[in-house]
């Protein structure tokens, strides 16, 4: 039995005292959810308006998906871009991509302002493609990015790959031919499988000692506007024409505005007095998947990268996007002041059936952690032979929306209520991005309509 143990929590230096809400209080802008998503938007919120923020965070800061991650920064939807393409036409889908990848702009800024020590690594990181239809996705999704005015991303392939003569004639210029092993020296494999390579800008950082960082940078600098209350669940919002209710055990809350940063697994429900019914469509919006993931310390520290490792199947699938992969980061780590590395895997999950009640306390899945282990030995060149098992393997909790965008903004049958919510995969830079135009929607700034917007249930109907 492994229990669930991540290295970020494992890394958190916590001394502050939880403190539940004791009391009936108010505030102008209660957040429900104190992972990095309504960490940032409480930053922005603070930062860009005169309001006072209240978090109430049901666990301790950053234990949710935040704590249980890859902390892997990068800005890619988990569905194809040329299908937000279809669904929201080029420019939405463009100034949607632009709006995430501002997003690491807007993390750097963060770190700057709050002089915050959390590490963050930059660099090229790679996706290894093994067929013909994963590479399409992307050559199909640089031509419309170079299209949108986007920079286009750098792609690669073997020149004794198989299939490359069945590439299309118009991708000729989008992707230069290397040989193999350069191919195999950019995804760290001996894996002949992979024959081409998506380059792309990425990152790593522990997302839950950002959050904790924030979170002290708050109290510190805002004393008067700014209230967390941890292991405090939130049962129920009551939505009024302009103001709300937030139940929390004995207590209420009262807000003029109330953000869910809850990922979309809230044990909650929402009424809103003036108008049609949020409640049931909103918690079938959102299902749930658990991500597992191990990680092992790699004595001789490589630098940091992130791969995504896209596997050979017997078919050709029309969405490669959606089917399964690992990923791989390899980050700095400090061990008794020795630099190593800590290697994560991640990749396999399993939908949390309906009404099921998912527990970060449940332990580990050994079959998963084997699987793991067989990827990293087919796969992964500095794998040790020795290797002496995973220092850490944790899971966590993962919201995808129907539409596999992140829900950003207010909600049209009662805009007391906002969103930043639905991680989808990849959350960080989506919820930083969400954090701000939170606080621009706040702060009375004018946002153009965006793929990210709350859809109008009514319409639906
Ligand atoms: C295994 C795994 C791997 C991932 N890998 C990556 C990656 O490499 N890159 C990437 O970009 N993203 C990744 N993600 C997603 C990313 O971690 C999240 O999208 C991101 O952390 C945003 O989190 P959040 O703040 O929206 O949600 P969370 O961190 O889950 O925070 C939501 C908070 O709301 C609280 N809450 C819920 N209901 C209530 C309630 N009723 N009352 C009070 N509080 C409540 C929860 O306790 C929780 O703390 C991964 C996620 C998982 C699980």
């Amino acid at each position: 039995m492994t229990p669930n143990r991540s290295p970020w929590l494992a890394e958190l230096n916590r001394i502050r005292e939880t403190s539940p809400l004791a009391q009936s209080e108010s505030a102008d802008v209660v957040i429900v959810g104190g992972g990095i998503a309504g960490a940032v938007t409480a930053y922005f919120i603070l930062k860009d308006t005169e309001h006072s923020v209240m978090i109430l965070e049901a666990d301790k800061v950053a234990h949710g998906a935040t704590g249980h991650n890859a902390g892997q920064i990068t800005s890619y939807f988990e569905r194809p871009f040329e299908s937000i393409v279809q669904e929201f036409g080029l420019d939405m889908a463009v100034a949607g991509q632009r709006d995430v990848e501002l997003a690491w702009d807007l993390i750097q800024d963060i770190q700057t302002s709050a002089k915050l020590e959390t590490p963050l690594h930059r660099f090229t990181g790679f996706a290894g493609c093994t067929m013909l239809d994963q590479f399409l996705v992307y050559l199909q999704e640089n031509t419309r990015r170079i299209e949108g005015g986007l920079q286009p991303e750098a792609l690669y392939i073997a020149d004794d790959t198989p299939w490359k003569k069945d590439i299309p004639e118009k991708y000729s210029t989008m992707y230069a031919v290397v040989t193999k092993e350069e191919i195999q020296a950019m995804l760290d494999t001996r894996n002949d499988d992979y024959c081409a390579v998506v380059a792309s800008p990425k990152g790593c950082m522990n997302s839950a000692r950002f959050t904790e960082e924030v979170i002290g940078y708050l109290h510190a600098t805002y004393p008067k506007r700014f209230v967390l209350h941890e292991e405090t669940v939130v049962e129920e919002v009551t939505l009024y024409e302009d103001s709300a209710h937030i139940q929390a055990g004995t207590h209420v809350v009262q807000a003029k505005r109330v953000v869910l940063a809850t990922n979309g697994f809230e044990q909650f429900h929402i009424t809103n007095t003036v108008g049609v019914d949020i409640d049931s469509t909103f918690h079938h919006l959102v299902t749930g998947r658990i991500g597992y993931m191990a990680a092992y310390i790699e004595d001789t520290p490589e630098p940091p990268t992130a791969i995504s490792y896209l596997p050979k199947r017997d078919t050709p699938s029309g969405d490669p996007t959606g089917e399964a992969y690992f990923y791989l980061t390899r980050r700095p780590h400090q061990t008794h002041a020795t630099e190593k590395a800590l290697v994560c895997v991640g990749g396999p999950d399993q939908p949390l059936p309906n009404l099921a009640i998912y527990s970060r306390a449940d332990t580990c899945r050994d079959d998963i952690k084997d699987d793991i282990d067989e990827f990293l030995k087919e796969t992964y060149a500095p794998y040790p032979t020795d290797h002496k098992g995973y220092e850490f393997c944790w899971h966590g909790l993962m919201g995808y929306t129907p539409g596999g965008l992140r829900r950003i903004g207010v909600e049209p049958c009662n805009t007391v209520l906002l969103y930043n919510l639905g991680c989808n995969g990849v959350g960080i830079l989506p919820s930083v991005y969400g954090g701000k135009r939170i606080a621009d929607i706040l702060s009375g700034k004018e946002v153009s309509p965006s793929i990210f917007d709350p859809l109008d249930q009514r319409k639906r109907t």
